[in-house]
C-alpha cells in the first residue's frame, strides 16, 4: 500500500467504506494518522472498530479535523458534508488527493492523468498497457482498477496512470500530472453541477492544477476541449500544450480492439503522451496491436446463427452510443436505463443503421416516442424481454447491440452488471430459447 509521513499524526474523517474508503482507512492508519470513519452500512463500521473511531461525521464536530475524505459518489452540491465541512474549514478530499499528497516520498515516478466525458478508461488502460508492454513499471488507478492507495509503490522510472473523473477532480487540490489529458466534453452528470460551463471547469481543473512546465495534451474533436485548448495554449509556454484529434490516425486496421473514430481520439492522445514518456514509435505501436480491450465497451460477446453481440454497456450518454451505432450496418438497438439527456441528438446521423430498437428502464417511453418516428419501434421495459424480442427478429449478418446511452442505477447496481446479465441472457437465449422464461425472472430479480 501507499503510506506518507505526510499523514503521521493528523487527524481524518472517511465518509463511505467501499473498495477506495478502505483502502484509504488502511493506508492512513499504517501512516500513523488519527482516523474516523462511517458508513451507513453496519458491516464495514464494525470491520474498524477496533482500529478507528467509529461516527458519523454529519454528528459530530468537523473543526481540528485535517481532511473530510468522501467518495466520489457522494454529490457534493447537496449532500450536507460539503456544507459542514466547509463551515468548519476543513478541506473535502477524495483518495487521488491524498496520493498526490503522498507523492512525495514515493521513487521518483511520472503521473499520467487522463478525463474527459468519453474514452477515459479506454485511454487510461491503454497509455498503461503500452508501458506494460515497453517494460516500463506502472500501474493504472483512479477510476478504473485497483484504489490506488492499495497498490505497491512503483518502484523508481514508474508511471502511475490515473482515470480521473470529473467528481474526482472536485476532490482533488494538488495534483500536479507530469502528463494530463483532456478528451472530448459533452453534456453529462449535470445533475452534479450548475450547468454544462460548470462540468467542463471541473474537468479543465485537472490541467489548471499542473505546473507550467509539465505537459498536457487536449483533445480538438469537442467544441469544450477545444475551448479549452485554446485558453491554455494562450497561457503556457509553447510546447507544453498539445492538442490531438481523431483524424491524426489514418489506419487503424492493425489494432483489432481500436476501432472506430471514437478509438483514433483516444490513440492519438495516447500516442502523444507515450512519446513525452520517451517511447519509441515501435513500442506504441507493439502496445496498440496487442490492446486486448475492456469489457462492457463495443465488447463482441459472441456469434449465433450469423448474429453479432455486441455488449456496450457503458455507454451511459449518447454520445458513447454513436460509435456503437456507427459501427455497425444493420443494428437491432437495445437502448434505455436512467437518462441524462432529454434527448438521442448524438445519435441521429446514425439512426439509418438501425433495424429495430428496443426500449427499456425508465427512459423507455420516451426514448420510443423520439424514435417511432425514424424506426420501427418495441416498447420492452426489461432487458430480458427487449433480448427476446431481438434474438427473435435478427436475420443473419445484423447485430444485436445493448448501447443504452443512458445510466444503469434504475434497474441494476451499475453498468457492469447491466453488461453482465446481458450477456448471461445472450449465453441462455442463444443456446436454450426455452429457458427464457426462466431468464426474464432471473434479469428481474438481477435487477433489484
Ligand atoms: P469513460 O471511462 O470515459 O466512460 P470508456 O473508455 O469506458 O470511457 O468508454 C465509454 C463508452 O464511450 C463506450 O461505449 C465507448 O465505446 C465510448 N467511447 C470510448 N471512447 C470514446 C470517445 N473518444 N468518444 C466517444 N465515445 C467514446
Amino acid at each position: 500500500m501507499i503510506t506518507s509521513d505526510a499523514f503521521r499524526g493528523k487527524r481524518y474523517v472517511v465518509l463511505g467504506l467501499a473498495r477506495s474508503g478502505m483502502a484509504t482507512v488502511e493506508a492512513l492508519l499504517a501512516s500513523g494518522a488519527d482516523v474516523t470513519a462511517w458508513d451507513r452500512r453496519p458491516g464495514p463500521r464494525e470491520a474498524l472498530a477496533a482500529r478507528a473511531t467509529i461516527a458519523d461525521p454529519l454528528e459530530i464536530q468537523l473543526a481540528g479535523f485535517d481532511g473530510v475524505v468522501v467518495s466520489p459518489g457522494v454529490p457534493l452540491n447537496t449532500h450536507p458534508i460539503a456544507e459542514r465541512a466547509r463551515a468548519a474549514g476543513v478541506p473535502l478530499i477524495g483518495d487521488i488527493e491524498l496520493f498526490a499528497q503522498a507523492r512525495a516520498g514515493l521513487p521518483p515516478h511520472k503521473v499520467v492523468g487522463i478525463t474527459g466525458t468519453n474514452g477515459k478508461s479506454t485511454t487510461t488502460a491503454l497509455i498503461h498497457h503500452i508501458l506494460q508492454t515497453a517494460g516500463v513499471p506502472t500501474t493504472m488507478g483512479g477510476n478504473i482498477g485497483l484504489p490506488i492507495l492499495g497498490q505497491d509503490p512503483l518502484p523508481g522510472g514508474g508511471v502511475y496512470v490515473l482515470e480521473l473523473s470529473s467528481y474526482q477532480i472536485d476532490l482533488t487540490h494538488t495534483l500536479d500530472c507530469d502528463i494530463a489529458i483532456l478528451l472530448n466534453i459533452t453534456p453529462d452528470h449535470l445533475d452534479r453541477y450548475e450547468n454544462f460551463e460548470g462540468y467542463a471547469a471541473s474537468k479543465a481543473r485537472l490541467l489548471k492544477m499542473q505546473s507550467r512546465d509539465h505537459l498536457c495534451i487536449v483533445s480538438r474533436d469537442s467544441p469544450a476541449s477545444f475551448n479549452i485548448y485554446q485558453d491554455l495554449r494562450d497561457h503556457r509556454p509553447r510546447g507544453n500544450v498539445l492538442s490531438t484529434t481523431q483524424d491524426d490516425v489514418a489506419d487503424q486496421s492493425a489494432w483489432p480492439t481500436l476501432k472506430g473514430p471514437h478509438n483514433a481520439e483516444n490513440v492519438a492522445a495516447a500516442k502523444a503522451a507515450c512519446k513525452n514518456l520517451r517511447l519509441t514509435d515501435q513500442q506504441t505501436e507493439r502496445g496498440l496491436r496487442s490492446y486486448p480491450g475492456l469489457p462492457h465497451r463495443m465488447e463482441r460477446i459472441g456469434e449465433h446463427i450469423g448474429v453479432l453481440f455486441v455488449n456496450d454497456s457503458k455507454a451511459t450518454n449518447p454520445t458513447a452510443t454513436a460509435p456503437a451505432l456507427a459501427a455497425f450496418p444493420r443494428v437491432h438497438w437495445i437502448v434505455g436505463g436512467l437518462p441524462k439527456s432529454d434527448d438521442l441528438d448524438e445519435c441521429a446521423p446514425h439512426f439509418g443503421h438501425v433495424v429495430a430498437a428496443y426500449t427499456i428502464g425508465e427512459a423507455g417511453p420516451h426514448f420510443a416516442d423520439i424514435l417511432e418516428p425514424h424506426m420501427p419501434v418495441e416498447r420492452c421495459e426489461m432487458l430480458c424481454e427487449a433480448t427476446k424480442r431481438a434474438i427473435a427478429a435478427a436475420k443473419p449478418g445484423d447485430t444485436v447491440l445493448l448501447s443504452p446511452a443512458c445510466a444503469s442505477f434504475d434497474q441494476f447496481r451499475d453498468y457492469e452488471t447491466r453488461g453482465d446479465v446481458f450477456r448471461k441472457i445472450v449465453a441462455k437465449l442463444t443456446g436454450q430459447p426455452a429457458a427464457a422464461a426462466e431468464l426474464c425472472e432471473f434479469s428481474a430479480r438481477s435487477a433489484a
